[in-house]
């Protein structure tokens, strides 16, 4: 059975993109979100055949064990991890609920921590893989309204660094991928036109632009516990 990648939040956005790019070099992958249907709509889209679809909920430990034993049993030897599953809840953090804070920081934190945990238990017995988190550019630079989100990408910096450590020696890479405005569901509700000022490259990014980056991370033997922004330049200008 040829091998897998393995994409949370693939349904949509950049998870989406880099499906789409994997399978089109000709991986076979396993698109995961939280809505199965939404999973398999994505599916129906890749290039080649074989690619599953898995609904799963990544702050739910139980839910994920499930998922990677599906993986296991179904789709053999599991490549590489990307973690694109995320959320925000904007605002500032003196109105923030404690409820949004525990779901933000339980997808974008603890979900990756979960999966890769997972993961590895794969890729660890076949000795080699490759994983990319997703993280963001206000996980170093901070942003205003963005508190429990920029604390979540911060603390990925950290997973992902100390993980590459834990794991070199099996051949296992992880890295970070930080984006910066990327035209996608989650950036839908923002002013594009003010905000492209504080942008060097003057535009947001497209999320096929993301995914040749992961997919560089993900087969560049040589590179590990890094983090590549793809910002069009704009942590310099922050
Ligand atoms: P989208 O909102 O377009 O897509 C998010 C994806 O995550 C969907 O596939 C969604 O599927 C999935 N998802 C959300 N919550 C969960 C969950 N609990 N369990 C499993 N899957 C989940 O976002 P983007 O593509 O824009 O973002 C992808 C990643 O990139 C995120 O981590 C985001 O923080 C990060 N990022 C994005 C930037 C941007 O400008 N767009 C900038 C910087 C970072 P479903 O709803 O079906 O579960």
């Amino acid at each position: 059975m040829s091998e897998l990648a393995v994409v949370f939040g693939g349904s949509r956005g950049i998870g989406r993109a880099v499906s789409q790019l994997l399978a089109a070099r000709g991986h076979r992958v396993a698109v995961v979100s939280r809505h199965l249907e939404a999973a398999q709509a994505a599916v129906a889209t890749l290039a080649g055949g074989e690619h599953v679809a898995l609904g799963c909920d990544v702050s739910r430990e139980q839910e994920v064990q499930e998922a990677f034993q599906s993986i296991q049993k179904t789709c053999g030897n599991l490549r590489y991890l990307v973690n694109a599953a995320g959320v925000n809840r904007d605002g500032l953090l003196l109105r923030a609920a404690q409820g949004d804070m525990v779901s933000v920081l339980h997808t974008n934190l603890l979900g990756t921590m979960l999966t890769c945990r997972a993961a590895l238990r794969s890729m660890l017995h076949k000795q080699g893989g490759a994983i990319v988190n997703i993280g963001s550019v206000v996980g170093q630079k901070g942003h205003a309204g963005q508190c429990v989100y920029s604390a979540s990408k911060a603390g990925l910096e950290g997973f992902t660094r100390s993980l590459a450590r834990e794991v070199a020696s099996r051949r296992i890479r992880v890295n970070l991928l930080a984006p910066g405005y990327i035209r996608t569901d989650m950036t839908a509700g923002l002013k594009e036109a003010e905000l492209v000022r504080g942008v060097p490259l003057g535009r947001f990014g497209e999320p096929e632009e993301v995914a040749q980056a992961v997919l560089f991370l993900l087969e560049t033997p040589y590179v590990t516990g890094q983090v590549l922004l793809v910002d069009g330049g704009l942590q310099l200008a922050m």
